[in-house]
């Protein structure tokens, strides 16, 4: 995985998002002007006969035309598939046609009525300040909108791309339709929320720490298989096997019974929190 390989761009400066090529087919792009640790990486994986993007972004800008502006896709079907639902990864589904759009059934209904609880929206003008999407934009009415996800994803399933697949690994309690995808043949694994270097979230109303737990075990058998050398997570840097171990077995490690208390406390907190925040916003469909 080489850094500022060509392929790279230099973004004009009123282009919402910014890319690096990773390796060959597989480039991260981001929101440039979201200035948050809530901001997504996005991953675009292109195969012969099919490209993926993982993860969306907010949607505060058309991410598949910024693919087709920049040539990276078009010549191809294109699915989006999100790792979960939570707003830093969904949002942007709805650029998609609902038909190429693929979640966790676990998820799936929550997404399909806009439950902006379910996707923990929580977004503030600081985060945008340096460029609002739009004159008078207020964060307060951001939400994501409903999508009906055209693809029910299970543990198991196998995305075909044509010269390469993605296997679909369900590891719920960050969210209890996180996935996992991986591509046995060159080791990748796209973590979404489930493992990146940062403060794991197990503490949101919907988070059990208990699958948790059971998911980071599954992801050191995949380990122990020897099946991963490279880790492209939902936020942050890319990582290699020996930290995936560490942050897996860590979290194992520290899931006991005084964690469980703490998390449940701020569980409480956050439930109250994110309803205040996303009730009473009574038009979905106009916020952006
Ligand atoms: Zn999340
Ligand atoms: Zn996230």
């Amino acid at each position: 995985m080489a850094d500022g390989e060509a392929g790279d761009e230099r973004p004009r400066d009123e282009e919402w998002f910014c890319r690096q090529r990773l390796a060959d087919g597989l480039y991260l792009i981001r929101e440039r002007f979201y200035e948050s640790g809530n901001r997504a990486n996005v991953w675009l994986v292109q195969g012969s006969e099919r490209d993926v993007v993982v993860d969306a972004g907010l949607g505060l800008s058309s991410l598949p035309a910024y693919l087709r502006r920049a040539g990276l896709s078009g010549s191809r079907p294109l699915l989006a598939l999100a790792t979960h639902i939570h707003f830093d990864h969904s949002g942007g589904l709805r650029h998609f046609p609902a038909a190429s759009v693929a979640v966790h059934r676990a998820e799936a209904a929550a997404l399909a009525r806009g439950d902006n609880v379910a996707t923990v929206t929580w977004l503030s003008e600081r985060e945008l300040s340096r460029r609002p999407p739009e004159p008078g934009w207020s964060a307060r009415r951001y939400r994501v909108r409903a999508v009906r996800a055209g693809r029910l994803l299970e543990d198991g399933d196998v995305i075909e791309l044509g010269d390469r697949r993605l296997t679909v690994l369900h590891t719920p309690g960050h969210s209890p339709g996180s996935i996992c995808l991986h591509e046995p043949e060159q080791g990748l694994l796209f973590s979404g929320d489930t493992l990146y270097q940062g403060a794991l979230i197990d503490w949101l109303p919907h988070s059990n720490i208990q699958h948790y737990r059971q998911s980071c075990s599954k992801l050191l058998q995949l380990l122990d298989q020897g099946l991963v050398s490279t880790v492209l997570p939902g936020h942050f840097n890319t990582f290699g096997p020996d930290t995936l171990r560490t942050l897996a077995s860590d979290y194992i490690a520290q899931a006991g019974i005084c964690h469980k208390v703490s998390a449940g406390a701020i569980s409480c907190i956050a439930n109250i929190a994110l309803r205040a925040r996303n009730m009473g916003i009574s038009t979905p469909d106009r916020g952006t």
